[in-house]
């Protein structure tokens, strides 16, 4: 707890002072969004997650009994990003994600993950890969686009980024090419529609998540258009009946021991959000992300 009212804290991260790159763990923005396929303004998305999540910071997490934010964290502030190049903005976050021991990205569209990735397999070799979705993200290209937003999952797989047999996908359910489809599910790709995690409930869909992902270093990407657009408006290519906040969150806390080495939430776009709903979901996605992290209190 602390003497500063939430809403006169600084507007970093958690309102975390620290933002020395050498921290265990570092946070950073993205402000990139020439990836999205339709409505932009991820670009703002990082500013917005930091400024919600000034909610957090008056305790510790009520079920892991944690406090996120009180461990060796720093918000490094945002990436630099060549603007208009989408080629030379991949190379740019790789570069300045590699240096980094624990990075939490605030997007953002989903395009900068596949550099994420490419930053850390370097150290990790491949990743098994927990990814909130309403789309499969595996599409080879999208309207001409190589790398878009549409695609960083086609990439990560061809390349050997992540092991798709130790890749799970939650929240799917947009229209899709059955090739695009067909070629996932060939890769070995587990898909858990929407549908499946309202049919069978956050803690099944947990434990089927911990028996795919096993023991192997693993990475958290959360596109926020995983949630249903009631619970998510600030977003880019927003799909009906996706998940509720509580379940995304009932999901995530049952995912402590597996071996995360990096996370982001990507897709926030400020201007079609609407009182902040979005963004603090995104924020409290990320904090449940660090609570995973953390020590217990008083251990
Ligand atoms: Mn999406
Ligand atoms: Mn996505």
């Amino acid at each position: 707890m602390t003497d500063t009212p939430t809403f006169a804290i600084r507007p970093s991260f958690l309102g975390i002072e620290k933002s020395d790159p050498a921290a265990a763990i570092c946070v950073a923005g993205i402000p990139y969004d020439l990836g999205t396929s339709n409505r932009p303004g991820a670009r703002f998305g990082p500013n917005a997650i930091r400024q919600a999540s000034r909610m957090l910071v008056d305790g510790d997490h009520p079920i892991a009994g944690t406090a996120p934010g009180t461990q060796d964290i720093a918000d490094i502030g945002d990436f630099r990003i060549v603007h208009g190049e989408i080629a030379g903005t991949l190379a740019a976050i790789e570069a300045q994600a590699k240096p980094l021991n624990h990075l939490v990205a605030l997007g953002g569209d989903h395009t900068v993950t596949l550099a994420l990735l490419r930053a850390l397999v370097a150290r990790t070799g491949p990743l098994a890969l927990v990814h909130f979705d309403a789309h499969v993200d595996t599409w080879p290209e999208s309207f001409g686009q190589r790398f878009g937003h549409g695609s960083p999952f086609y990439h990560a797989i061809e390349e050997g980024l992540v092991d798709p047999k130790r890749t799970v996908q939650i929240g799917i359910r947009s229209p899709m090419e059955k090739s695009v489809h067909d070629w996932t599910l060939g890769k070995g790709v587990t898909i858990l529609f929407a549908e499946t995690v309202h049919e069978r409930g956050p803690a099944a869909i947990a434990e089927r998540v911990r028996e795919i992902v096993g023991d192997a270093p693993a990475y958290l990407s959360f596109d926020v258009d995983a949630l249903d657009p009631a619970f998510a408006p600030g977003t880019g290519t927003p799909e009906i009946g996706g998940l509720f906040t509580w379940q995304a969150q009932a999901i995530l806390r049952r995912l402590a021991g597996l071996p995360f080495r990096g996370m982001d939430v990507v897709e926030v776009s400020p201007p079609y959000d609407v009182a902040e709903i979005t963004a603090l979901a995104a924020a409290t996605f990320a904090w449940e992300y660090l609570a995973l992290l953390a020590p217990r209190v008083n251990d």
